[in-house]
């Protein structure tokens, strides 16, 4: 299926590695132009390589961190008028509720819910003027089932949700659409680090925790960055305007509930 967003421009997150890699990967394999952000220069230049190599189409690399004003300022000075913003940054630490202090609730809610807000303020004008935009907020799924030892990421994610969820109502009539696809358990830098703080809290190995792991998911196996980011890319797709403020989760039928 020819999704119909050769040529647009997307401003992807977190592209170096993982989720937000994946994203921009199979943006680009529609031939969608990317600006591809990341904190470390280094592997964010290797990766925007990887893909200008198999898509051969424009990427610009921006090293910046989005979570900062100075950071998101950098993205926009490099591409102010996206058509797509996929956003995405590191999720907060996981840790007991009791022992997290008000500054950790700060920097979390700050990371992962103020930052890509600010994002969406600054290009959510343009999508509208020019009559398409697709937005896709790359949270989890613990914004549907929250998460034990995550809360930081429970409440920072849902404060996300629920802010996004009017404004893509107040927005659809122009063709601009804004989504969330919420990841259950994907093999990526950040899952293997949280696979190891779990062994280590338990006293068991990382193979003990991953084999416990897979048995709480119905596919049987973790996602991988390729089938997230081919769910990212056709909801900014032509075809998907019809889509707009839903959580889409991504878990190989992990969560149990029907909704
Ligand atoms: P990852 O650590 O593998 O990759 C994160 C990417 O984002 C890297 O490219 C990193 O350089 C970049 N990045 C991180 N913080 C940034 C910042 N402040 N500014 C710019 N770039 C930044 O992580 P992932 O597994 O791909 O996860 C992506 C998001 O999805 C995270 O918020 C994570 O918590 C969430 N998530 C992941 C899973 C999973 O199973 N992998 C599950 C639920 C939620």
């Amino acid at each position: 299926m020819d999704l119909g967003i050769r040529g647009k421009t997307a401003l992807v997150c977190g592209a170096s590695r993982g989720l937000g890699y994946g994203c921009a990967e199979a943006l680009a394999a529609e031939g969608v132009q990317l600006v591809m952000l990341a904190r470390s220069a280094e592997s964010l230049e290797a990766a925007a390589e990887r893909i200008r190599g198999a898509s051969g189409v424009s990427v610009r690399a921006v090293a910046c961190d989005v979570t900062t004003a100075q950071g998101r300022a950098a993205a926009l000075a490099a591409c102010a008028a996206p058509d797509i913003l996929v956003t995405n940054a590191a999720g907060p630490p996981p840790g007991d509720f009791r022992q997290f202090s008000h500054e950790d609730w700060q920097q979390a809610v700050e990371n992962n819910m103020l930052a890509p807000i600010a994002l969406i303020r600054a290009v959510i004008d343009g999508m509208i003027a020019r009559g398409f935009g697709r937005i896709v907020n790359i949270t989890s799924s613990a914004v549907k089932a929250p998460i034990g030892n995550l809360s930081l990421s429970n409440g920072a994610r849902a404060g996300l949700t629920g802010a996004v969820s009017a404004l893509a109502r107040q927005v659809a009539a122009n063709n601009v659409t804004i989504n969330s696809l919420l990841p259950g358990l994907f093999e990526t830098d950040r899952m293997k680090a949280l696979v190891q703080t779990r062994a280590t809290a338990a006293g068991v190995s990382a193979d003990e925790i991953r084999q416990r792991q897979l048995q709480t998911i119905p596919a049987g196996r973790y996602g991988n960055s390729r089938e997230f980011g081919a769910a990212c890319a056709y909801l900014c797709s032509e075809q998907a305007s019809y889509i707009t403020a839903q959580n889409w989760l991504l878990d190989g039928g992990a969560y149990g509930g029907v909704l």
